[in-house]
């Protein structure tokens, strides 16, 4: 077996015959003319000429071998619906959906907007644009109407996929309402809008001549079967807008062969699974992660994956290892947010179903301490894998690889680079790469992996302005976080170096939720910080300037703009009303400050400030919240 380190190593000095190696892992109509077309830095194209698609992949590439063998089990925990599909129904309910919205217009380069809770229809509207080749943005559906708009006018979609409604603890979540009011929003409002009802919402109302009801259009196109669009590696298969440090949201897009060689070679070599087996991952289907290990990746792997409706301590804290127990769940993806709520549960809860068939605990999407590490390992008895990522990179970009070589893990580390990834810890200032146990930005040096983002969509300025413009000129791609490495080699993760806090394992931009704070009518200006939360990370924390304090605003009429322009996982934990934000004499807030301050830190070298009272005002402000 080898190394890990030589396996690494490999990637990166002979990355033509690395990656023609991985590339066997998937299908191809064509093969590829060249592997890697780095003429246009930083921009990588990968598996140039070569012909595919994702969906043949996924689903028609196993119908031979395994069409009888579970591609999808669905368990709804809200609606008590489970429900399962064969390879050979996935293919046929992928087929109708791909038809369907062949019959609404929808063809090849077009983007769909999905904005759909957890259900099968979900996955079938996903797979079907990867079919046809349209390019799918699934909108997370959490999000308010105003960001779905804002989502609607950068991606100008064809189509629009939804449903009813979703549902949270058992109370439906109505989708419909929202989604009107987006498209009222929206300059760039599709014409046609396909919508799945659940039947979760009593006062559902249909715009005529726009929406068509999914389970009638389906009915005309019963026996239809659709063939795969073969597409060029490089063309766009989805975007995925995330958050940064302005309010306009990123498109982040991604292509279809690199992204399929990349996931191949992941399920293989970092996640272990193998065709046949069942992964169970409890993230949302609007998040990367949802995109790449609970749709993409288990399918292409040939592998049974779950679709989880519900929270993980309903209708009790067993219920994701009951699963794992019923299903024969032999990978399991999820996050440290999670781990922290089923701790702070009856812990028997653990022990009371069969997990043997579980092989390891993948878990991402912000820092897991030491003691959460620590407490899950022990109290499942299998190997928990912290692994470190995000929507750009689209799959693992630090983590330990047991399918390459079973390396000791050290807990609260993602462990290391990995291959593909040349991973730099650069200082801040010099852009020089820090020693071993200093503190430096984590960087990739170009060109990225296969499965990274190509471009941003329509932006390729903005690409390279953002990820690659840091240090000095020098092509260097930062993932906006510090890291440490120690001196055996291990990485860990101690957070963003930008205004992007992470609330409960997802990624929201402190500007972003200033302005939706700004668009209240009596806020003047604001300030947002993240500050830690022992549950959910971070949250964020508001400050509030109002332009006439007489008026008798309430903090709870500022939540409530946020959660109508953002959605309420941006709700700030609290808003503080304050006459003057500490700034820097030449206008800057002083975010870094406000946030020490809040977390109990020392607010740090203050010589620039305008206006000391103001940093007073904040301290009063949180020690008054305190008690
Ligand atoms: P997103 O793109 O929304 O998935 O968020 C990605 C960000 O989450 C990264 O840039 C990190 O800040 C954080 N993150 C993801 N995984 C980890 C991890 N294992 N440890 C620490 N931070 C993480």
């Amino acid at each position: 077996m080898e190394t890990y380190r030589a396996f690494h190593r490999r990637s990166l000095e002979d990355r033509d015959a690395f990656w023609s190696e991985q590339a066997k892992l998937i299908d191809w109509h064509r093969p590829c003319d060249q592997v890697l077309d780095y003429s246009r830095p930083p921009f990588a194209r990968w598996f140039v000429g070569g012909r595919t698609n994702l969906c043949h992949n996924a689903v028609d590439r196993h119908l031979e071998a395994r069409g009888g063998q579970k591609a999808l089990v669905y368990i709804s925990t809200e609606t008590g619906e489970a429900r399962s599909f064969t390879y050979r129904e996935l293919h046929l309910e992928v087929c109708k959906a791909a038809a369907m919205m062949k019959a609404l217009g929808v063809g090849k380069g077009d983007r769909v907007i999905v904005y759909m809770p957890m259900i099968p229809q979900a996955v079938f509207a996903i797979l079907a644009c990867a079919r046809l080749g349209a390019i799918h943005s699934v909108v997370f559906g959490g999000f308010a109407a105003a960001s779905l708009a804002a989502r609607i006018d950068d991606a100008r979609p064809a189509l629009m996929v939804t449903a009813d409604g979703g549902s949270r603890m058992g109370k439906p979540v109505l989708y419909k309402s929202l989604v009107d009011e987006s498209l009222r929003l929206a300059t760039h409002a599709p014409k046609k809008v396909l919508l799945f009802n659940r039947g979760l919402d009593p006062n559902l109302t249909w715009v005529r001549d726009r929406d068509v009801d999914w389970k009638n259009a389906e009915k005309d196109i019963s026996s239809a079967t659709v063939g795969c669009e073969w597409l060029e590696s490089n063309e766009p298969s989805y975007i995925l807008y995330t958050s940064g440090t302005t309010g306009r949201p990123k498109g982040v897009q991604r292509d279809v062969g690199g992204y399929a060689v990349a996931l191949a070679s992941s399920m293989k070599h970092i996640f272990c699974g193998q065709a046949g087996e069942t992964m169970f991952t409890t993230s949302d289907i609007g998040w990367v992660v949802g995109h790449s290990y609970i749709i993409y990746a288990p399918l292409i792997a040939g592998m049974t994956t779950i679709l989880y409706e519900g929270v993980p301590i309903r209708p009790d804290a067993g219920i994701w290892w009951k699963i794992v127990e019923q299903e024969k769940v032999s990978v399991m993806f999820s996050a440290p947010t999670a781990i922290r709520v089923l701790k702070k549960q009856d812990p028997s809860y653990l022990k009371k179903h069969d997990i043997s068939s579980l092989r390891h605990l993948f878990l991402a999407g912000e820092p897991l301490d030491e003691p959460t590490h620590k407490w899950i390992s022990e109290a499942l008895g299998k190997p928990v894998i912290d692994h470190y990522w995000q929507t750009e990179t689209g799959w693992p970009l630090l983590s330990a690889m047991p399918g390459v070589e079973k390396t000791p893990l050290k807990m609260g580390s993602p462990s290391f680079p990995v291959y593909g990834y040349d991973v730099r810890l650069l200082h801040e200032g010099t852009a020089e790469q820090v020693a071993d146990g200093e503190k430096g930005v984590v960087t990739i040096q170009p060109p990225l992996p296969p499965g990274c983002m190509s471009t941003v969509w329509g932006d390729d300025e903005r690409f390279v302005k953002t990820y690659f413009g840091g240090f000095r000129g020098r092509h260097v791609y930062s993932t906006f976080d510090w890291g440490i490495r120690d001196r055996d080699g291990y990485y860990f993760i101690l957070g963003r170096t930008d205004d992007v806090i992470n609330v409960a394992g997802h990624r929201l931009g402190t500007r972003e939720i200033e302005e939706a704070v700004n668009m209240h009518p009596n806020v003047a200006e604001c300030a947002v910080v993240g500050v830690q939360d022992a549950l959910k990370g971070q949250m964020p924390l508001a400050f509030a300037v109002l332009k006439d304090p007489g008026k008798g605003t309430s903090t709870q009429e500022v939540m409530e703009t946020v959660d109508r322009q953002l959605g309420a996982i941006a709700r700030p934990k609290a808003v503080h009303f304050v006459t003057l934000l500490p700034k820097t004499r030449s206008g800057k807030t002083l975010r870094r400050s406000i946030q020490a301050l809040a977390e109990g830190r020392d607010p740090g070298d203050l010589t620039t400030i305008e206006d000391p009272g103001a940093l007073e005002q904040i301290r009063q402000a949180i020690q008054e919240e305190k008690r």
